[in-house]
């Protein structure tokens, strides 16, 4: 398990560049808590006109600024040619391209084209719908521009379904998309998942346990004061709490506990295959007596009956009742066929 001990992949920072006071105030103060990559939005894709569009082209020179002073590296949005060329001009070192941006391929082919060879480090969000072709689609076209150098952010996904997220982190997705391009880093941005503070610590948790590279996170020095998704974001020293915390663990801690615990797990193992042949050498015993007596081998009414007091128990016991209803289907299609 990793544990971001490695902070060159923690890229943190404002969700915008709202002042020069602001982004070198907010930096100085990641700065000092060990963060060396600094992001922060110059235009904001925003769902109303009249919401904070961000500071626009003046932005990129207090990010620049703040790269400079405090040795960091630093990141901007990018979502046209227009911005693409502005923000290295400017001498921005990385560019991200927004959820918005790459769920439209017009958009994304364009910002491609804009890019071809600059050389810089390109991070690519997640689209905003659950669609790992639009990911990896967008992921080609950066590729075919001979950019070589991309990062991939897990920011969660618009869904129908309520959650207490603002972005439902379908873990499944960058899973899926860190198997088929093992050779590129996954970081996890928890604050457009989560969408409220209080939820980013045990997101960053999770990315965590399923050993995402990095984190992709909204820090601001004032964060009620934000300008833009304010619900959101953390102080630089509320996210020095959390990455000294998880650093702490160490993956020697976590491998030692893991440890004991496969260890049970292993002997849990051991005896429910004991118990399942136990369970068939019975069944078997049954359909002896049904084959003698001419009783047919599967009794629907008994079949009913078995999986409600499974779901009952199951339920009892704090196990989902569906799954306990889907192993014991398993296990009886068995015994009937033994009986046979
Ligand atoms: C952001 O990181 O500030 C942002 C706009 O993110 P997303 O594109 O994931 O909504
Ligand atoms: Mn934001």
């Amino acid at each position: 398990m990793k544990s971001f001990a490695n902070m060159d992949m923690v890229f943190a920072g404002p969700c915008s560049a709202e002042s020069r006071e602001q982004v070198m105030e907010t930096a100085s103060q990641l700065s000092d808590i060990g963060i060396t990559k600094f992001r922060a939005g110059a235009w904001k894709p925003r769902t109303s006109p009249g919401s904070y569009e961000g500071a626009g082209d003046q932005a990129l020179e207090w990010i620049a600024e703040a790269g400079r002073t405090y040795g960091l590296k630093t990141a901007v949005e990018v979502a046209t040619p227009a911005h693409a060329e502005a923000a290295l001009k400017a001498g921005i070192d990385c560019l991200w391209i927004g959820a918005r941006t790459v769920t439209d391929p017009f958009a994304t082919q364009q910002l491609a084209d804009a890019l071809k060879g600059c050389g810089h480090t390109i991070l690519l969000k997640n689209p905003i719908t659950p669609d790992i072709n639009l990911w990896c689609g967008a992921l080609d076209r950066l590729t075919n521009a001979g950019l070589a150098d991309i990062i991939l952010i897990h920011r969660g996904f618009y869904t129908y379904q309520d959650s207490i997220y603002r972005n439902s982190p379908i873990w499944s997705i960058p899973m899926e998309m860190k198997r088929r391009h093992p050779e590129l880093r996954l970081l996890c941005d928890p604050s457009h998942i989560a969408g409220r503070a209080a939820l980013v610590e045990d997101l960053v948790d999770k990315a965590v346990a399923l050993n995402f590279d990095g984190l992709f996170v909204e820090a601001h020095c004032r964060p009620e004061e934000a300008r833009s998704d304010a619900a959101q974001q953390i102080t630089p020293a509320r996210l020095g709490e959390i990455l000294r915390r998880i650093s702490r663990r160490g993956p020697v801690a976590a491998t030692a506990e893991m440890a004991v615990f496969r260890e049970e797990i292993d002997k849990i193992d051991t005896s429910l295959i004991a118990l399942l042949a136990q369970r068939m050498e019975v069944s078997r015993k049954i359909g002896g007596i049904k084959k003698a007596s001419s009783i047919p081998v599967f009794v629907s009414d008994r079949y009913d009956k078995l999986l409600e007091a499974c779901r009952k128990e199951a339920a009892g016991a704090g196990l989902d009742p569906d799954f306990a209803e889907e192993v014991f289907r398993l296990i009886h299609e068995k015994s009937v066929e033994e009986q046979l």
